[in-house]
């Protein structure tokens, strides 16, 4: 079976060449290419035709093709649509802010958590990403726009911790110092609250940022919109927060879709205000993306400005999310499945705009 060579840390790197009788330095050459983008053997100049070619035997390689690229006219946010070695495909956004570029990316196709309001699980789980995927998702995104990436949030399609090992090995890859070599700090991680993988991740010590995606702060709400809290419970998760910071220093980040007559009263702003407090998290509300195939709408400013001062007035840290890209198929999820249903509808998925 042939490896997937972008998924390799440089010392597997070594390993694996030296396998085909290469000496150790050779890796560093080869992770060189790589970290520039290049996904064809031939490419790689410096090295020999027969390694060339021996490499061929042994690993796989494999360039992600865009299959759609919008570009907003309002604030220059880019949406990709690309399509993996299976013909499956993935959405990655980039969006430009004051402290430099941002990318947001996702890690698997399809998601299981089932979230009420959330078009990336509609269609269930397809796949995990591998490694190389998520990483080039970066690479490419950063390529294609010629906008330097510094800042990554895992907030694309799909639950990071359901997708572990592969996810912490792409974040290894991405911060490799002779690799793109995004620091850490400049790295969010998103997740619905998968708590069993918490004290693992704490105990992985890494400076990046946890966001929990909350969206409510009592169990009756929290469980109609997130099957990921039933049996769990927003006290377990909260705990797991508290634990993640006490072990790490790091302060997590809440984050709160704001969803019309759902999760937007005064009651629910002082529960969350709590819980905010108890663990010392940041809250960054969303409004509500609006998805076709959900019933849910985004609260009222008049709304969202009441919930907003009964959170600072209990001395929370709160900001809003400013909404980019609105004219390029919003909210992560919505592109992909836009394609999926171009194809039911007997249009093949590389064919729509
Ligand atoms: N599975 C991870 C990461 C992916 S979603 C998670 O649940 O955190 C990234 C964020 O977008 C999450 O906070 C998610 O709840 C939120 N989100 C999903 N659909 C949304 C919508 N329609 N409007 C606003 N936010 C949404």
């Amino acid at each position: 079976m042939k490896q997937d060579i972008v998924s390799l840390l440089p010392e597997e790197l070594a390993d694996a060449l030296a396998e085909l009788g290469e000496p150790k330095y050779r890796a560093a050459q080869v992770f060189r290419w790589l970290s520039r983008g290049v996904r064809d053997f031939d490419e790689m100049s410096d090295l020999s035709k027969s390694l060339r070619d021996r490499m061929k035997e042994s690993f796989f390689i494999y360039r992600p093709r865009v299959l759609s690229k919008q570009v907003s006219k309002i604030d220059g946010t880019i949406k990709y649509l690309w399509e993996l070695r299976d013909g499956n495909a993935v959405e990655t956004v980039v969006m430009t802010y004051k402290y430099g570029n941002t990318v947001c990316i996702s890690s698997q196709v399809g998601c299981r958590q089932g979230c009420a309001f959330c078009a990336s699980t509609i269609g269930g789980l397809v796949r995990c990403l591998e490694p190389s995927e998520i990483l080039d998702e970066v690479m490419f995104s950063q390529l294609d726009s010629g906008k330097p990436i510094s800042h990554i949030v895992l907030m694309g399609i799909g639950e990071p911790l359901d997708n572990f090992e592969n996810v912490m090995r792409f974040l290894e890859l991405v911060n490799h110092p002779k690799g793109m070599n995004i620091g850490m700090r400049h790295i969010s991680l998103s997740t619905c609250g998968i708590i069993e993988r918490f004290d693992e991740l704490a105990e992985r010590d890494l400076q990046l940022t946890l966001s929990v995606s909350l969206h409510a702060p009592d169990d009756e709400t929290r469980s109609k919109l997130m099957p990921a809290n039933r049996g769990r419970g927003v006290d377990a998760l909260i705990d797991a927060c508290r634990r993640y910071t006490e072990q790490t220093g790091r302060r997590i980040s809440f984050e709160y879709a704001m969803i019309d007559g759902v999760n937007d009263t005064a009651n629910h702003a002082q529960l969350l205000a709590k819980r905010a407090r108890a663990v010392g998290a940041h809250v960054n509300l969303i409004p509500l993306n609006h998805v076709e195939e959900r019933q849910f709408r985004p609260s009222t400013p008049g709304h969202m400005k009441a919930f907003i001062k009964i959170l600072e007035e209990a001395g929370v840290n709160v900001t809003v999310r400013r909404r980019l890209g609105s004219d390029v198929d919003a909210s992560c999820g919505q592109l992909r499945r836009k394609m999926q249903k171009h194809s039911e509808n007997g249009v093949p998925a590389g064919s729509a705009d």
